[in-house]
Parts: C-alpha cells; sequence; structure tokens
C-alpha cells in the first residue's frame, strides 16, 4: 500500500532539466516585445518583479523597477506606516504632477515670496484668491525689484495671464503648451482650483524612462505585500496608492487565506496576488477565491530551506506548468516567484506559462537594495537573507514569523524559532538598470532562438529537450579558465 504512494509520484522538473529547442524563426531580438499581465488589470512593459523581501524590495528597488518596466513589491518587515512611505515615495518620484503645490496670495509682499521660494528650493508659485488661481509669480518677475522695494505685494507684478492645462493633458501636449508659451511650469487644474503643477524639467526626466511601468495618472506602479489576515495593512496600502495587495506566505493554499483573501479584495480598489502556491489544485482553489494573480513557488529560492527542513515543495519548473494549466482557462496571471539564476531561466520559466518572474538574489546585490556594501576579501558584498531566516524572522515587524505560520511569545526568541531560510550575503553587482538590460536581453534572445514576438507567443510556440546532467554540464562554459566574469553570467560561488 505504501509503495504505490511512490510508484504513483509524478516526477517534478526545474530550470536545470529542461533546455528551450531552436525552431524555425524569423524574429530579431531586437524586435520582440516584452509586455505582460501582472494580475488582472494590469500590465507591465518586462516580465520582470522584485521579491518583497527586507534585502530586497524596498522604494528605491520599486523606483529602479519601475523605470525599466518591471515591478517592486516592498516588503512587509516593518510597521504599517513606514511601508505606507515606501509606498508613497514610489508614486512620488514617478508623478509628473507635483500634487502639494505650495501657492501664494496676492496680498503677499515680495519678500515673503522670496523667502518661501528659498524654503522650498522652488522659482515659481501660482498665486491663489478664494481658492482660484488668478496669477504667477517666479524669481524672474521678483529679482529686479526686491531690493528696492521688498514691500511690493504680489498682484501688482504677478502674470495674470496664465497658461494651464487640465488633468487629461498628455505629457507631449504639456511640452508643445510649455514651448509655444515659452513658460517653464503649467499649473493643472480642474473646476477652476489648481490641482497640481507639471514643470517642463519634469517632463523631460519621464521621457528618460519611455518603457516605464505608470498607473493611470501617470505616477509609477508598486505593489506591496501584506499578511494573509493582516486586513488593516492592505487597507492601508491600497489607501495610499499600491496598485497591487500580495498576501505573501509560504503556503497558500488554506482555506482559511482563501476565504480570508476575499475578505481582503472586497475591502481594497488594488489588485490582490496571492501566493505561495505549487499545484493545479491549489490554483483552482485560489480562482474560486477570486483572486487577480498568483504566485508560483514551494521552497526554489536561493535562501531557502523548506525542502530540506520540511521535506517539501515542488520543482519550479513543474510547480509554474501546472499551476499555469489551470490559471491559463481563467486568464489569471502567473507570477514564478524564486529559483531563477540566470537569464535562460526567466525564459524558460515564461515558456511553461509563467506570465512575469520574481526575482530575489539576482537583484540583492544591486546598488538599489536595502543595506550596505560590505568588503570582504577586498571584493564587495550585499547581505541577502531569506524572510523565513533566523534574522528576518526576529528583526523588523516580525513579518517572517507570520508568513512561516509561527508564533514566538516570551524570551529565548531564537530557540522556539524553525527557519525556512538562511542568510548571507551575494556579491555587489551594481545598479538595477544593468542587470534587469542583461536579464531582458537574455530573454529576448531566448525569443528570437524560439520564433516568438512577444511573451504569448513564448507561452505557446516553445518546446523544450529534457536533458541529463551531463547535457547541462556541457550547457555552461567548461575546459576553460574564466579570467574575467561576464556581466550574464555572473559567478556566485566567490566564497
Ligand atoms: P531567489 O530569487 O533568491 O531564488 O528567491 C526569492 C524568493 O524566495 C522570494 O521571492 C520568496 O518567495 C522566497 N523566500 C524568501 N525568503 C524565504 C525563506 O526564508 N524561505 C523560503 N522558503 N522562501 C523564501
Amino acid at each position: 500500500m505504501f509503495s504505490k504512494k511512490l510508484k504513483t509520484a509524478p516526477e517534478g522538473y526545474t530550470f536545470d532539466d529542461f533546455l528551450l529547442v531552436p525552431s524555425r524563426s524569423s524574429v530579431e531580438p531586437k524586435d520582440v516585445k516584452t509586455h505582460t499581465q501582472v494580475s488582472r488589470n494590469f500590465t507591465i512593459n518586462i516580465p520582470i518583479i522584485s521579491s518583497a523581501m527586507d534585502t530586497v524590495t524596498e522604494a528605491e528597488m520599486a523606483i529602479a523597477l519601475a523605470q525599466e518596466g518591471g515591478l517592486g513589491v516592498i516588503h512587509r518587515n516593518m510597521s504599517i506606516n513606514e511601508q505606507i512611505a515606501e509606498v508613497k515615495k514610489v508614486k512620488r518620484s514617478g508623478d509628473l504632477t507635483i500634487r502639494d503645490v505650495i501657492t501664494t496670495k496676492p496680498d503677499a509682499s515680495l519678500r515673503e515670496v522670496h523667502e518661501m521660494m528659498d524654503e522650498e528650493e522652488i522659482s515659481g508659485l501660482p498665486v491663489v484668491h478664494n481658492g482660484k488661481l488668478i496669477g504667477i509669480i517666479s524669481r524672474r518677475d521678483i529679482k529686479p525689484i526686491i531690493n528696492s522695494d521688498p514691500q511690493k505685494k504680489v498682484r501688482e507684478i504677478m502674470t495674470e495671464d496664465v497658461v494651464t492645462i487640465s488633468e487629461s493633458t498628455t505629457p507631449e501636449e504639456a511640452l508643445d503648451i510649455a514651448y509655444e508659451n515659452k513658460v517653464e511650469r503649467l499649473p493643472v487644474i480642474k473646476e477652476n482650483h489648481i490641482v497640481g503643477i507639471v514643470t517642463i524639467r519634469d517632463i523631460l526626466e519621464l521621457k528618460k524612462f519611455p518603457n516605464a511601468s505608470r498607473d493611470k495618472t501617470g505616477r509609477f506602479m508598486v505593489a506591496a505585500a501584506t499578511g494573509p489576515f493582516d486586513l488593516e495593512r492592505a487597507m492601508a496600502l491600497d489607501d495610499a496608492g499600491a496598485d497591487i495587495i500580495a498576501i505573501d506566505c509560504a503556503h497558500a493554499h488554506k482555506p482559511n487565506i482563501v476565504k480570508f483573501a476575499k475578505t481582503i479584495k472586497e475591502n481594497i480598489e488594488a489588485d490582490l496576488v496571492v501566493g505561495n502556491i505549487a499545484t493545479r489544485e491549489a490554483a483552482e482553489d485560489l480562482i474560486a477565491g477570486d483572486v487577480d494573480g498568483i504566485k508560483v513557488g514551494i521552497g526554489p529560492g536561493s535562501i531557502c530551506t523548506t525542502r530540506i527542513i520540511a521535506g517539501v515543495g515542488v520543482p519550479q519548473l513543474t510547480a509554474i506548468s501546472d499551476v499555469a494549466d489551470v490559471a491559463k482557462e481563467h486568464n489569471v496571471p502567473v507570477i514564478g516567484d524564486g529559483g531563477l539564476r540566470f537569464s535562460g531561466d526567466v525564459a524558460k520559466a515564461i515558456a511553461v506559462g509563467a506570465d512575469t518572474v520574481m526575482l530575489g538574489s539576482l537583484l540583492a546585490g544591486t546598488h538599489e537594495s536595502p543595506g550596505e556594501v560590505v568588503i570582504m576579501n577586498g571584493r564587495k558584498f550585499k547581505q541577502y537573507r531569506g524572510m523565513g531566516s533566523l534574522g528576518a524572522m526576529t528583526g523588523g515587524a516580525g513579518a517572517g514569523t507570520d508568513r512561516y505560520f509561527q508564533e514566538v511569545k516570551g524570551p529565548m526568541k531564537h530557540a522556539k524559532l524553525v527557519p525556512e531560510g538562511v542568510e548571507g550575503v551575494v556579491p555587489y553587482k551594481g545598479m538595477a538598470n544593468e542587470i534587469l538590460f542583461q536579464l531582458i536581453g537574455g530573454l529576448k534572445a531566448s525569443m528570437g532562438y524560439c520564433g516568438a514576438n512577444n511573451i504569448e507567443e513564448m507561452q505557446e510556440k516553445s518546446h523544450f529537450v529534457r536533458i541529463t546532467s551531463s547535457g547541462m554540464k556541457e550547457s555552461h562554459p567548461h575546459d576553460l579558465l574564466i579570467t574575467n566574469e561576464s556581466p550574464n553570467y555572473p559567478t556566485t560561488r566567490l566564497m
């Protein structure tokens, strides 16, 4: 009876067990499109998401990802207020429109206005009377008079004919209007009231990131993690402007989690992504719970010890393909989370049905990850730790403990925890955009080999060949001494 368990056990595969087969192709890598669905209501331009881990994603990483067309998930190992502040930092930094506009009144003196401009480091102020915009005053207007007549009133020298735009004006239109009228800043007007200001400098900055992930109002997109039962956090993050809330736990195939996910979804406007899972049955249950996205991965992570500590998991390529089979029937996007080491792994994850992949270790060593660079034996590193490691479970807001369903009470915290992750360091890799460039370059090359013009075609058209360990050995550089590290073939075992 027991032997049946083993005899009927299916095989599980991961990235190194397969290669993609080159197909007849007229697709040039430079022409392929990498936009993809990250959740039911959101598309991003590259299929890369950063992990909700305290050594990977805070605002700086989320901004770097959004600028390049990906998405960052702000970790939850901090207080709700701290996490909200990170979400707001991302939203503010990607916002073309300055929304907390500092204004002045027509009766203010030039000295007052001059002081205010110095204090706030701005060079122009809209003039508002009874809530209505009646003029604009700039440093240039004040300069010739400020010394001789500092008590002069704003209304006497302000420009009354203000060129304004509406909320629906596109950045291109705004730039044309600004150049045509030779003005540097354009107040944004809604029902006669000023609701924001747009400057030429900000429009030009925006053009530096044509691929960026933006929400409906043009701000950067950002996601944020919450615990499976933390409605308060989910609602607060939603209010703060998070586009996607990701329920982050080690095992989401639990009826109480699926049930509570529904409650969270009913109380937020953001999309709700739930994970992690690794089987078809779990996908069916989450989809029945009406989630907007599914995150797959039990134990593939580079810092993860779940498969060793609990003996539980599903090799990641099998897990993604099983979940994607079910999710595709219901148009629910799938995130392949953890275990990716090379751009070829990104391509394989997508080819078996992932719409996006979530990266921890590949991004942890970049400039934008939280934490300092440490130097060991003359080389630069950054700390990277599992959210189920002792350090993460006992530090921060304790997110690691409920992620792994553990409760800590009283003293001797360490001895009462069973970690499912480890702490270590990864080589410092420079700026995140350079890593993303290499990853997307590799993915595009793969799509060229497979004859796929876009992510959907990559999922539909690509074929795999099952390989042996000798096949994998042959795949890596061999029989030579590598003297320089290639940026897309990073050496991870340096110690
Ligand atoms: P990586 O990209 O480093 O291979 O994997 C990152 C992923 O591992 C994260 O997105 C998360 O899903 C998962 N993870 C993070 N910390 C831990 C941990 O301590 N234990 C386990 N089991 N998984 C973790």
